[in-house]
């Protein structure tokens, strides 16, 4: 099959969160089963030179070869992506953002006509690129070039789904009557994910538990019965993690390599990392770890709860993220407060994320909704365990055989699996075996790619 892979990330591009890690991996892996992919990507200013050969220059953008037969394009417009970060910078969201990824999908499809490159498949990815299945049935059916095209909108995150004032409509340049409640209008605003859901032919969202959540009010962030209505259009399909990139055998971040035969050359991690950050070097202590953004989805209101009453406790705590001031604000509060047992990193760092996942005992991701998660996955591959509140992809890939799970979303629930995992810890063989059984977890993207080619085959064979 022709496929087309829409994003606003792409490791190693541009990444914000698990949006990149997935469009690093999938086109690899659809390349390797013989499709011919194309993937299109904003050309931000920050794309490292020289990960990908080059292969040509066009007016627009730039191409680069991916994988054995596959293309990546870049798309260039020095005014909307020629700037520091992806979305927004400290004072918010870029204003033009509509404008800028409104560019980007009509982009898109001029340069997939120009290359004559006309795909039986384009899969979109989250409300930056949720415009292209609007554009193309706005085009329809004058348009015979993507006559065969069916779209697929995949969905990471529903609680960001690119809401805009209705004063910039002009600016996606379709025609008025698709601004109604059964289309782009979203109580008197344009919403471009619900735009990408009502004119694709397939959604996914990725975990099965996260597809049947995000049809309810609960965590559908108004978009449930919208969801409801196509679902027999929805899947849910599990991310696979890449393997090649988180491997502690192979890591090249982490201070010393091991793998579940050799599981006690971890500690040799856990005292490093306890030195960079300033903490007594022991066993003893339950070194517990977060690589998170900083949000309320992640947990961090319960996590400020309960801070106190872990902290009397013979723990560690390693904190790397970024994102709301006021979780920025506590978490430094804290390692201000305890020196010698927290200590917080703020920013984007992948090699000290290598460290945490490497050094930690405990991968701490009480996370109040979450469409998938690769964090626990990471940290279940090294042998962290993950301590998880049971919602969306978590719950499809953590219980209390690899890890620490809470069933309700309180402060004395996540105290309970905090306290079950200090109990494991002080038993030395059963923490072993729970780290061995971790360990042997695998979500391979060879799974999750065969799933969504039986979607994209699905909606081949159904009429538009
Ligand atoms: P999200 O909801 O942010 O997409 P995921 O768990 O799906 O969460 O993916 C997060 C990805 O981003 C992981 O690869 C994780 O290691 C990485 N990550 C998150 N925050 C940071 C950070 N501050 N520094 C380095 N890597 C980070």
């Amino acid at each position: 099959m022709k496929i087309v892979l829409c994003a606003s990330e792409m490791v190693p591009f541009a990444k914000t969160g698990g949006l990149g890690d997935v469009l690093g991996a999938l086109p690899l892996a659809l390349d390797a089963l013989g499709h011919e992919v194309v993937v299109t990507l904003p050309k931000y200013k920050n794309i490292p030179q020289g990960s990908l050969p080059e292969i040509a220059h066009l007016a627009d953008a730039t191409v680069l070869r991916l994988g054995e037969r596959g293309r990546v394009y870049l798309i260039e417009h020095p005014s909307y992506f020629q700037r520091e970060d992806l979305y927004g910078d400290k004072t918010g969201d870029y204003p033009d953002n509509l404008e800028r990824f409104a560019y980007y999908c009509r982009s898109t499809l001029a340069l997939l006509k120009r290359e004559s490159f006309s795909p039986d498949i384009i899969h979109v990815h989250d409300w930056q690129a949720a415009l292209i299945p609007v554009l193309l049935k706005a085009a329809a059916p004058a348009d015979k070039f993507f006559k065969n095209t069916r779209v697929v909108l995949t969905i990471h995150n529903i609680g960001y789904q690119g809401i805009f004032p209705k004063g910039d409509y002009d600016s996606l340049g379709i025609d008025q009557r698709f601004f109604n409640p059964q289309m782009l209008e979203f109580f008197g605003s344009i919403n471009l994910l619900k735009g990408g859901i009502v004119f694709s032919d397939a959604i996914t969202t990725v975990s099965p538990t996260y597809a049947r959540e995000i049809q309810t009010p609960e965590l559908g962030f108004g978009l449930d019965g919208v969801l409801l209505h196509k679902r027999s259009a929805l899947y849910g399909i599990l991310n696979g993690l890449d393997y090649s990139l988180w491997n502690p055998a192979t890591d090249k971040y982490i201070a010393r390599n091991y793998s579940a035969a050799s599981l006690d050359d971890k500690h040799v991690n856990k005292q490093h990392l306890q030195q960079v950050c300033g903490f007594t070097v022991s066993d003893k202590p339950l070194l517990c770890g977060i690589v998170s953004r900083l949000a309320q989805q992640k947990g961090f209101d319960l996590l400020r709860r309960v801070a106190g009453k872990l902290l009397l406790r013979d723990v560690q705590l390693v904190v790397l993220g970024s994102g709301d001031a006021v979780y920025e604000k506590f978490l430094g509060n804290l390692a201000r407060q305890h020196p010698k047992k927290v200590c917080v990193r703020l920013g984007f760092d992948d090699p000290f994320a290598h460290a945490i996942y490497s050094g930690a005992d405990l991968f701490l991701m009480p996370s109040h909704y979450e469409p998938c998660g690769l964090t626990q996955m990471i940290s279940l591959a090294y042998g962290t365990l993950p301590l998880i509140y049971k919602t969306g992809g978590l719950a499809d890939t953590v219980s209390e055989k690899n890890g620490f799970v809470f069933n309700v979303y309180s402060e004395g629930e996540l105290l309970k699996a905090i306290k079950r995992a200090i109990d494991l810890f002080a038993n030395p063989g059963a923490w072993r075996a729970r780290m061995e059984e971790a360990m042997g977890c695998r979500f391979s993207w060879d799974v999750s790619v065969k799933e969504y080619i039986r979607v994209y085959e699905k909606i081949k064979t159904s009429s538009s």
